[in-house]
């Protein structure tokens, strides 16, 4: 498949969360994760874009809340994974890991991601990955239903992808995630320019996404637990990635 770089853009919903829209070709798009009917639907109907598909990354009601609604509205097809499928809206088709979509003319692939929640799927379609709440700018989604395990190896899964540029997430954590790194590696110099890049983008009312995978392997913590010179400035060399991740995360937890 060659590599694409599909038009995107963020629809803000409630207090951080982002419905991504993708167009896919000339007058159709996708959206990610809404959470809300309203703004999502003044965005689209403005546009004069045709939705053909709703694609869930998982169940929580602020990623799910406008599904159906909009489906309705603009007769486009609900996705989500199997696995959830008595937790999530009605879909009009069920997916797995590994699976491959065509949505127009593109190619959507679907990787399960357990950890903030069992049935999380992130989608990668060309150049662009939509991570829900499993992978954040600096940060990664909570374990409300995996293990600290699955977690880390769905995110080791997502860094070991090649190919891909932007990273959608599906909130707007950048900042408070930022706080949270300055705090565990304060010596790094290399922060400096991130930092003042992100205040600017907050300030000027702007979004902090997408993020690049290059910029989160650089400085995301919870993708760099098996890093020696990060788990030996945290002070935990001689552990492993594991325990490492899932003590960055219970750090994060109390920030
Ligand atoms: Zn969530
Ligand atoms: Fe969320």
């Amino acid at each position: 498949m060659p590599a694409t770089t599909p038009v995107v853009y963020p629809i803000p919903v409630g207090a951080d969360n982002y419905v991504w829209l993708m167009e896919t070709a000339a007058g159709d798009a996708v959206i990610f994760d809404p959470g809300d009917f309203a703004p999502v639907a003044d965005v689209l109907q403005r546009s004069r874009l045709n939705l053909t598909h709703i694609l869930i990354t998982h169940h929580h009601h602020d990623h799910t809340d406008g599904v159906t609604a909009l489906a309705r509205h603009f007769g486009a097809r609900v996705i989500g994974h199997a696995r959830d499928a008595g937790r999530l809206p009605p879909l009009d088709l069920a997916v797995g890991d590994g699976d491959a979509i065509p949505l127009g003319p593109l190619n959507c692939e679907v990787m399960a991601t357990p950890g903030h929640t069992l049935g999380h799927v992130v989608y990668r379609i060309g150049d662009a990955l939509f991570t829900g709440d499993t992978l954040f700018s600096l940060g990664c989604g909570r374990l409300f239903e995996g293990t600290a395990e699955m977690m880390w190896d769905s995110l080791r899964r997502l860094r070991a992808l090649s190919g891909i540029g932007r990273v959608f997430p599906a909130h707007e954590y950048t900042l408070a995630n930022l706080g949270f790194v300055l705090k565990l590696e304060p010596e790094r110099e290399d922060l400096a320019s991130l930092k003042w890049w992100v205040h600017e983008q907050i300030d000027q009312g702007k979004p902090t996404l997408p993020t690049t995978m290059e910029r989160e392997l650089q400085f995301n913590p919870f993708l760099r637990a098996d890093d020696p010179d990060f788990v030996q400035r945290i002070g935990m060399t001689g552990n492993t990635a594991v325990a490492v991740f899932a003590h960055v995360r219970t750090m994060r937890n109390h920030h």
